[in-house]
């Protein structure tokens, strides 16, 4: 045989040898893709759903939906036997690692958002209406005297006993983070369980493990504030929580005026910074909702200033109340949408 020939043999093995590398690479995703299992539940006041990949994907799941009830059992403040409600009423007690993480959490956004976030607007929430769905405008001395006793930063908590103090007239909810808080623990167990793959959506809140099965990244869309079933845009992710706050999802009108569900604690009224909807994307979901919605009520100038300041922990995407859409650098060439939008520079 020739060297020519024997060549081209070589040639020719080479490429069958990658061709079947290839249909075996691919029909191994199909076989993981075949994996899928997925399940709904219906918990802290929204529709979750689970998709995980892989031959543990249903012990996972399973593990997921026992942690999501056993969360919501503790921190829904619907219930007077959470413990969220009970420390309400109580004032003092020893709290479960969950709570003193929350509390510590929602303390440290409360500082470094000053005061933005703040889980202690709770009796305004109520005042409003929003935790029994009775709702109302109340008046702005009801909301004045409620906004005495709005400041998470007087909670006390002892780190070596793990016990709260909330001072009198005050009470807590966890509703602005603890969606983020349950996706990242669901995420985590999910882990535990080998997940490589998986898409966790509580109501909303995203978070996209690890890539798809194929290994292309994960495509999350962010609904349109104005157009009800339209998406403003897709962002493209792997390992990323992706989680919205807007005004339009829950509120309630009267005598022609709108009232949504994020209030701005400097006046106790629903937030008007200017912005329609705040999208975060961090692996850290916790972060995520906290800033969902300390962002809405900062405002567009404001939310700006503080992702130029913490742009090491999360990306954003912020549309304002005129339909311009704003995407910080991060998110550039992972962010798509039909509609026109600028790229926030650092
Ligand atoms: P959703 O829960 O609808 O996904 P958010 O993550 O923005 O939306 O959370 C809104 C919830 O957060 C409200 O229902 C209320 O329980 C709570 N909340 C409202 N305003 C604030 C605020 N300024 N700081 C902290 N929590 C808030
Ligand atoms: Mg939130």
């Amino acid at each position: 045989m020739n060297d020519k020939l024997k060549n081209i043999i070589r040639v020719v093995l080479l490429i069958v040898i990658l061709v079947l590398i290839y249909f075996s690479i691919k029909s191994q995703n199909t076989l993981l893709e075949n994996k899928k299992i997925s399940q709904g539940i219906f918990a802290m006041d929204t529709y979750m759903e689970i998709q995980a990949y892989g031959d543990t994907a249903n012990e996972a799941i399973s593990a997921a939906i026992k942690e999501i009830q056993r969360l919501d059992a503790l921190l829904s403040t619907g219930s007077d036997e959470s413990e969220v409600s009970v420390l309400n009423k109580n004032k003092t007690g020893r709290v479960s690692d969950d709570y003193a993480y929350l509390l510590q959490r929602s303390k440290g956004l409360w500082e470094s958002t000053q005061g933005a976030f703040d889980i202690t607007i709770y009796p305004v929430m109520r005042a409003w209406g929003f935790s029994d769905k009775d709702y109302r405008v109340p008046s702005d001395e009801e909301i004045n005297n409620l906004l005495k006793n709005t400041d998470a930063s007087k909670i006390n908590f002892d780190e070596e006993t793990n016990t709260v103090l909330i001072p009198e007239n005050m009470e807590v909810d966890f509703g602005g983070i603890a969606k983020g808080y349950t996706s990242d623990k669901v995420a985590w167990i999910l882990k535990e369980y080998k997940t490589e793959s998986a898409l966790i959506n509580l109501g909303g809140n995203v978070w996209a493990l690890g890539a798809k099965p194929d290994g292309s990244l994960w495509k999350v869309a962010i609904k349109n504030p104005y157009k009800k079933g339209e998406y403003i845009g897709v962002v493209s992710v792997k390992d990323k929580a992706v989680i919205t706050s807007g005004g339009y999802e829950r509120y309630f009108e009267k005598d022609g005026e709108s009232y949504h569900h994020i209030i701005n604690p400097e006046n106790g009224k629903p937030a008007k910074g200017g912005l329609a909807s705040v999208t975060i994307v961090s692996n850290d979901a916790t972060l995520a909702d906290g800033l969902s919605t300390a962002l809405y009520v900062m405002g567009m100038d404001k939310a700006i200033n503080y992702w130029k300041e913490y742009n090491q922990e999360f990306e954003a995407v912020l549309c304002d109340d005129l339909g311009m859409i704003y995407v910080t650098e991060g998110l550039e060439g992972y962010f798509s949408s039909d509609l026109e939008y600028k790229i926030v520079r650092k």
